[in-house]
């Protein structure tokens, strides 16, 4: 049995297999990594429905506790699109 997170953009949670995770670089930058490493991160589903719900928040920005450039925020927004599962 795999460990269950909550999703960032909807709350709702999944299982950690099924979830992608952001993990806040100690350069302010974003990266998405396979597995957990120290310092902050957020989970997401792999749902259209999520990511474009990311998209238009500010919930990433709160869940890593720091702020994402633009840059990085669209780096990772498209990413994110290339993973969606549906
Ligand atoms: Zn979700």
């Amino acid at each position: 049995m795999s460990a269950t997170r909550t999703c960032v953009a909807c709350g709702a949670r999944g299982s950690q297999d099924g979830l992608l995770r952001l993990q806040a670089c100690a350069d302010g930058g974003l990266e998405m990594v396979a597995r957990p490493r120290a310092g902050r991160s957020a989970y997401l589903h792999r749902r259209a429905e999520c990511v474009e719900g990311l998209v238009r928040s500010r919930l990433l920005r709160r869940s890593l506790r720091r702020d994402i450039g633009r840059d990085d925020r669209e780096r990772v927004i498209e990413y994110l699109r290339t993973r969606i599962v549906e």
